[in-house]
């Protein structure tokens, strides 16, 4: 029976969490891949030796911390299964990984998931602005220090996006599903496609809460795989496939990277329930999910 950490996973926890895998499994590589706008580091960690790879992302949003609990939990797995030399779905990793490898950026949204865990005293500089837009409620926060949604900032459709953004009253600044001035101006989604631009990612997952939902479709660009591989991973997982409404579509990082890459990209709802889910969830969430994301680092 595996054994969960059930922390909360700020950047005092996430950091632990991450050195100690690094002390236990000196074969992880861990970087700085850049800074949030409050200058948070946001880390990644490969296993694996080429560019050939896939990446998993979590906490785009900040009450969706726990998946990033979520995917350090499976990096600490698949490190074990790499040491103990065992193989998974009949495959040795230890060899596998020679000529792939899988990039794990547990938090894309560092300032965002601290203002949803320690409160708005977190966004320093933002404070006044957090705390107008949070009405003394943190769990309500999904944006960035500075109040942009990241997954409303990625250039796919993001003028369509906008134009529903402003139709439903966001105009600046806020909680929730405002995309900024334009495409690609906050550090964290520049972060982003730049580990794109440096990695030949064969797919993209971006971990989200809740629904368990998987959302594979972004236009004309959608490869013919993604539908393929998305029921896979809601047959080994219980998850259903969905095909996003509304703001939903365009902007994010899965519809980003179909369209620009022509390659699949994800975007997987774990669990269900209020965000922030519970981390007492986390594994349920894990044994849901744990086939569909080994799969997903051989596909
Ligand atoms: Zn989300």
């Amino acid at each position: 029976m595996k054994k969960f950490n059930l922390k909360n996973m700020d950047e005092k926890n996430r950091k632990n969490f991450i050195e100690t895998l690094k002390n236990e499994y000196p074969f992880i590589e861990h970087k700085v891949l850049s800074k949030s706008v409050l200058k948070k580091d946001i880390d990644y960690i490969k296993i694996g030796k080429t560019k050939n790879s896939v990446l998993f992302v979590g906490a785009t949003h900040g009450s969706e911390w726990i998946t990033t609990s979520l995917l350090l939990h499976f990096l600490e797995e698949i490190c074990q299964i790499i040491v103990k030399n065992k193989k998974i779905i009949g495959i040795d990793l230890k060899i596998f990984f020679e000529n792939s490898s899988i990039i794990i950026l547990p938090c894309l949204n560092p300032d965002g998931v601290e203002i949803q865990i320690n409160g708005s005293k977190s966004a320093k500089k933002y404070k006044k602005l957090v705390c107008k837009h949070m009405y003394n409620k943190s769990s309500i926060w999904q944006a960035n220090a500075r109040g942009v949604d990241l997954n409303h900032n990625f250039d796919a459709g993001w003028q369509i996006v906008h134009k529903l953004e402003e139709e439903s009253g966001i105009f600046g600044p806020t909680s929730t599903r405002y995309g900024g001035k334009a495409p690609f101006t906050e550090p964290e989604t520049i972060a982003i496609k730049k580990l794109c631009e440096e990695f030949d990612f064969r797919h993209v997952i971006s971990f989200h809460s809740q629904g368990k939902e998987i959302f594979w479709k972004y236009g004309d660009s959608t490869p013919a795989s993604s539908k393929i591989m998305a029921k896979l991973f809601a047959i080994l997982s219980s998850y259903k496939i969905s095909e996003p409404e509304g703001m939903a579509v365009g902007g994010g990082l899965k519809d980003w990277y179909i369209e620009k890459y022509k390659k699949p990209g994800f975007t997987i709802e774990v669990g269900l329930g209020e965000n922030p889910l519970l981390i007492f969830q986390l594994p349920e969430i894990y044994k849901d999910l744990f086939k569909s994301l080994v799969l997903a680092i051989v596909l």
